[in-house]
């Protein structure tokens, strides 16, 4: 066994606990050989030692537990959402200021050529506005014509205008769940979680395409390398309705310049499947199984999102008195699914925003780990938002992670203070330092395209806990900074059942590795989201070389 190349950088951070730091890393065979002086990493017989990286700190490689592939959908979906937003190619969209700002947007982009008969964008988010809530009035006074499809960047609502109703024939007295009406009873345009977006078949059909598109898939490899990514996850691949599509994505991810491993969890659904059709489409979907493609877990849904009012809040709600929220699934649907994926071993990341969902999650692996013992189930409650601390607690006791949306803190932090939540909940959002005291293994997401891919950005938000107006949102929650990259990388390793795979740097583990201008455990706290990437490696190959 020869050959390899050792690196060294300013320090070398491994999260392994025995050997947590060093000034150089071995790589052999795609694989972390040795991790500590140059001198003990030449003790192998490699003697190719590459500098480049002296200046800068390596890190494990950040895993993204709570991703979307849609997160590479800006190169072919319009993008109008409230803050400035790197695209694919590197160029900056500017946020929309203001309603009649956002009109004015969309005007022009109706105005240029399109390949379908309607129209969609994509990252809007109503509640940024003061005034009137964006209805279908507002989306007429752009085109009367032409049916328009405004999907909200947290992807549980949809404003659209009159010619979609029209098209759809949606009117007063609509039977389908989450169509919004305004006083006088007509429609008011929005259409809330799953059953009421399916009523857009076109709009649908068009942006599954685009998802699926490979200039998706490849957008969104790149928009993760950028971002000091090396595993990400699509938490919600339609794989067990549509098999066929684990092998387009695999091969996309299998070719050698694709720059980062994907996880998919594959949606679990309560309808139009059963449980056991779904469990032999993920036996299917896993023959694609490869080092770089992987699909160690299922995702399962059971509420909608807070700033869209569709998460399911006990009492006393929310703020405003407004409140859309019902559950995606009935308690029994949900505990004979996680029941059944106990049973054959499979975790699942259940998204729960609402105290209420994650309580319901909760008892059902509770009780489904009372009808099958599984010590190492690594059950996770995704977004976790207003877990309360009872919760976190029976969550403790039942092996239950949590994995944090800690983007919130800044992104709509203010909105869950003032409109929303409130300020005591609000102040407790994500609550990762009472994880931490508690001992629940947790990681920190981004749900891009909800919010830009980017573990510095989640860390950052994690640590201080600062809202775009400069409020502190809970300061007994913010944790350390080793902490938080802890969970963004070992952290989010283990609740995907992949930590002896990736995640720290250790003998024998993959050679992924993130490349930082500076070290996150050192600079100010305030500073570790403007921290510079400088470039990941992926077993040991170094990605920007091959993209
Ligand atoms: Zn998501």
């Amino acid at each position: 066994m020869t050959g390899g190349i050792i690196y060294t950088a300013r320090a070398v951070h491994t999260l392994n606990p025995s050997r947590p730091s060093g000034r150089a890393i071995a790589v052999r065979d795609g694989r972390v050989l040795s991790v500590g002086t140059i001198e003990e990493c030449s003790r192998w017989g490699i003697d190719h030692v590459d500098k480049r990286f002296e200046r800068d700190v390596i890190v494990p490689g950040f895993v993204e537990a709570h991703s979307h592939l849609m997160e590479g959908q800006w190169g072919q979906v319009p993008y109008v959402g409230r803050f400035d937003r790197t695209m694919p190619d590197g160029s900056i969209a500017s946020g929309v200021s203001s309603i009649p700002d956002f009109l004015e947007r969309l005007r022009t982009l109706l105005a240029a050529p399109r390949d379908v008969p309607f129209f969609v964008a994509s990252g809007f988010d109503p509640i940024y506005f003061e005034g009137e809530r964006l209805n279908r009035h507002h989306l007429d006074s752009v085109s009367m014509s032409t049916p328009i499809f405004i999907f909200h960047a947290s992807g549980h609502l949809a404003t659209v205008n009159t010619a979609f109703l029209t098209k759809y024939d949606i009117r007063a007295g609509h039977p389908t769940p989450g169509v919004g009406f305004g006083s006088d009873g007509e429609p008011n345009g929005e259409l809330r979680e799953t059953v009421a977006l399916a009523l857009a078949r076109d709009e649908f059909v068009h942006l599954g395409k685009v998802f699926a598109s490979e200039q998706c898939i490849t957008d969104f490899g790149q928009a993760a390398r950028l971002a000091g990514v090396t595993t990400a996850t699509d938490l919600a691949s339609p794989f067990l309705f549509r098999p066929e599509h684990a092998s387009v994505v695999a091969d996309i991810v299998n070719t050698p310049n694709f720059p980062i491993r994907l996880a998919c969890a594959p949606m679990m659904r309560s309808q139009g499947k059963s449980i056991e059709d779904q469990l032999e489409a993920l036996k299917t979907s896993r023959v694609h199984e490869s080092d770089k493609f992987k699909i160690p877990v299922v995702k399962m849904m059971l509420d909608g999102s807070i700033q869209g009012f569709t998460a399911m809040m006990s009492w006393p709600g929310y703020i405003t008195g407004e409140g859309h929220s019902f559950l995606l699934q009935t308690p029994e649907e949900t505990f004979d699914m996680v029941a059944r994926l106990t049973a054959e071993r499979i975790g699942v990341h259940c998204h729960c925003n609402g105290d209420i969902a994650s309580e319901l999650f909760i008892d059902a692996v509770e009780y489904a780990l009372g009808k099958y013992s599984w010590f190492d189930h690594r059950h996770t409650i995704t977004h976790a938002q207003t877990i309360t601390h009872a919760q976190l607690r029976r969550a403790r006791n039942l092996g239950i992670g949590c994995n944090f949306f800690s983007n919130h803190l800044w992104f709509w932090g203010d909105q869950h203070y003032d409109i929303t939540l409130g300020p005591d909940r609000a102040s407790q959002i994500n609550p990762a330092a009472s994880a931490t005291r508690l001992g629940i293994p947790f990681t920190l997401h981004s749900d891009a395209s909800v919010t830009p891919i980017g573990q510095l950005h989640t860390m950052w938000a994690a640590v201080n806990r600062r809202t775009v107006s400069g409020r502190i949102l809970g300061e007994n929650e913010t944790i350390s900074p080793s902490v938080a990259l802890q969970a963004t990388t070992l952290g989010a390793a283990y609740l995907l059942h992949l930590d002896h795979l990736i995640g720290s740097l250790e003998v024998g583990k993959f050679a992924d590795m993130t490349v930082l201008a500076d070290d996150p455990l050192t600079v100010a706290p305030d500073d570790i989201r403007a921290i510079d990437v400088r470039d990941t490696l992926v077993g040991g190959v170094i990605t920007s070389e091959r993209s």
